[in-house]
């Protein structure tokens, strides 16, 4: 049977989608196959009466105004020349958390960057300031283990060097769920918004 396509890319979520668009970038003849009758997987959204709901997918980190120098996913955005072509949206607030329970009614309301953020939860649950720190170490540099890990073209031992020494602890944390994380830091429930 005669080749038809270079590239097959299964499923138009994300991932597939920019499979598809480098592969076809580069050259390569490609097919995108998604089973859905729209592509985009979890980053598409869905209407029911007046409202449109998010699938999944609601904001996007690494974006906006507060990243110096813009991380690897503004560099993707970038590299397809669309960044321009996006109204973006800069979200203020990283989100907003209604409890209702026995005890007490809560609403609390948490600011993106990293020090709002933690000042917040301070406020919100004195004591907790130090495990927030060692918990957005631990974030941030699993963001710049992962950028790293985008930029690697051809595996060599120097790579392993880096990784294992300069981001030890995302490879430490590598394998934990983000519960056994925060369980590991001994971060108060309430910080986390769990028992309040
Ligand atoms: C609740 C929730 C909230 C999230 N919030 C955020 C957020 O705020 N910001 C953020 O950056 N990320 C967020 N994420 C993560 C982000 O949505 C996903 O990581 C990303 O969209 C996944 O893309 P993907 O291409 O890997 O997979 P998917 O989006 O799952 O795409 C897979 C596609 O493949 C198709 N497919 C599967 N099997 C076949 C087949 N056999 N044949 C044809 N097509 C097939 C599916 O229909 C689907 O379209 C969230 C995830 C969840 C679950």
């Amino acid at each position: 049977m005669g080749k038809k396509y270079d590239v097959v890319v299964i499923g138009a979520g994300n991932g597939g989608l920019m499979a598809a668009t480098k592969s076809a970038l580069a050259g390569k003849k490609t097919l995108l196959i998604e089973r859905h009758n729209i592509p985009g997987g979890s980053a598409t959204s869905f209407v029911r009466g007046r409202f449109e709901f998010e699938a999944s997918l609601h904001e996007l980190c690494g974006i906006g105004p507060y990243i110096e120098g813009g991380r690897e996913l503004k560099k993707i955005f970038d590299e397809l020349g669309i960044s321009e072509k996006i109204e973006w949206v800069t979200l203020y607030e990283a989100f907003r958390m209604i409890t209702l329970n026995d005890k007490e009614n809560v609403d609390y309301t948490l600011p993106t960057t990293r020090k709002a953020f933690i000042d917040k939860v301070e406020e919100y649950c004195p004591g907790s300031r130090e495990k927030c720190e060692k918990l957005f170490d631990i974030i941030e540099e699993a963001n710049a283990g992962l950028d790293y890990l985008g930029t690697i073209q051809n595996f060599s031992t120097d790579i392993f060097k880096k990784i294992f020494g300069e981001y030890s602890d995302f490879i430490n944390c590598a394998g934990y769920t983000v519960n056994e994380l925060f369980d590991a830091l001994d971060l108060p429930k309430a910080a986390l918004f769990h028992d309040v």
